[in-house]
């Protein structure tokens, strides 16, 4: 039922997605190479290993044991509470990016077992309006650490986040401490959360739950950081080191714990959900 969610029949222009047709440029590599191998390698390259962009139903079936899947909050949807206006109105904005993707907002949750272990977990959608945080991205993840933390579940989070909706405002920013509270109680029960930064993991979203986690796993070569580049670049008056916003460079200044490549990331999560989960009970 998943995968026929997956089926999109817009064409894209977004060279970080994979494109339509039988064969697709890499944008890393520059290599044509065949898709379906790509998405048999869990989207990424058969030659340079570039991890493209990955739809949050993808990524649920590509972590969580076959049949075991169960959504929560399916049909939470975001309301227009300060009748925001930007080029169209936002309930516009927002009917729009789900017809673009199928999905309601900018991440799903839900249960399942990951390799025998059930755990609670979220996934962004970079696709839907950038991956932005607003009420509903901050409720579903609050209420999927609520019942991982009552069911006595490890949490984990996949994040590809541009940070906070701009068209909910204040609204979306309070997002940031509800999340984070959240967390605090399930750490307060001893029970462990996984945050895993996709490509991009960006400001509140990087300022909250994505940067809170007791093993904090980045994928190769994402973007990983709070204000762009050129913004710091301005205010600060200092030239920036080459890639200081990639996974490598922060892995190399000690603020991720592992960077993982997809292939292996379900077989990663499990080993430390089961190390972290032995010792707990
Ligand atoms: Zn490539």
């Amino acid at each position: 039922m998943v995968l026929d969610r997956l089926r999109r029949t817009a064409p894209t222009k977004d060279p970080k997605k994979i494109p339509d047709g039988l064969w697709i440029k890499c944008p890393s590599c520059a290599k044509t190479v065949f898709k379906r191998l790509v998405e048999e390698r869990l989207d990424t390259c058969p030659e340079c290993n570039h991890h493209f962009r990955m739809p949050a139903t993808r990524r649920i079936d590509s972590l969580i044991d076959a049949g075991t899947w169960t959504e929560w909050d399916a049909d939470l949807t975001s309301g227009d509470p300060l009748g925001f206006v930007d080029g169209k109105p936002y309930p516009e904005r927002i009917a729009q990016q789900q017809a673009k993707t199928g999905l309601k907002d900018a991440v799903l949750t839900g249960s399942g077992k990951l390799s025998g272990h059930a755990i609670g977990l979220g996934v962004m959608d970079f696709d839907f309006n950038g991956g932005s945080m607003g009420s509903v991205v901050g409720e579903k993840l609050t209420r999927m650490i609520e019942r991982s933390t009552a069911a006595r579940m490890p949490a984990i989070i996949i994040n590809a986040s541009g940070g906070a909706r701009m068209q909910e405002g204040a609204i979306s920013l309070m997002q940031m401490t509800k999340t984070s509270a959240a967390l605090a109680r399930h750490a307060e029960k001893r029970l462990p959360y996984i945050s895993v930064l996709t490509n991009p993991t960006m400001a509140g979203v990087m300022a909250s739950f994505a940067s809170l986690g007791d093993v904090i796993i980045a994928e190769p070569k994402a973007l990983i950081g709070f204000t762009g580049a050129r913004v710091i670049q301005e205010t600060i008056k200092q030239e920036l080191p080459e890639g200081f916003q990639t996974s490598e460079f922060l892995m190399k200044h000690g603020q991720l714990d592992l960077i993982v490549t997809r292939q292996d990331l379900k077989a990663e999560l499990a080993r430390l959900v089961g190390y972290l989960t032995e010792h707990n009970a």
